[in-house]
């Protein structure tokens, strides 16, 4: 399937950045190209790379915010980040995910690197992601 052009120059885009990062970034962070696998990020091939760059490209599309208990919505109800365990606190940095789950930023960029689904409730995070594209 043909990806659309504005998905296709930002993973482009994030391709570059990411090169950059690899030159740039001491100690090295270590990657999970699929759940079986742990390396560092200079011993990835270049498509890994490449899918590693697309992932960070989707995860970005992800909204993000900040916890506020008193707003109205969704995180209203959801006091826990289900990753760490940890109540959400007053302007936690957050992500939210297509299935309305909410993460600490971190915890969830992190989570979403090795398995893309919701660790609440499994749902995928990409399909979410791509029929959003196809219908804006
Ligand atoms: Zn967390
Ligand atoms: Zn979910």
């Amino acid at each position: 399937m043909p990806m659309p052009r504005g998905v296709r120059g930002g993973i482009l885009r994030n391709a570059r950045a990411w090169n950059s990062l690899l030159k740039e970034q001491v100690p090295v962070p270590v990657y999970h190209p699929t759940p079986s696998q742990t390396r560092l990020a200079t011993q990835l091939t270049e498509e890994e790379q490449i899918r590693i760059a697309q992932r960070i490209g989707l995860i970005q599309h992800l909204p993000k915010g900040v916890y506020d208990p008193g707003r109205d919505g969704s995180e209203k109800k959801i006091r826990e980040c289900v990753i760490c365990m940890m109540d959400f606190v007053y302007g936690d940095p957050i992500r939210f995910l297509p299935c309305m789950h909410i993460y600490h930023l971190d915890c969830i960029d992190d989570w979403l690197m090795r398995s893309f689904t919701c660790p609440s409730c499994m749902e995928p995070v990409d399909a979410a992601l791509l029929s959003s594209y196809e219908t804006n």
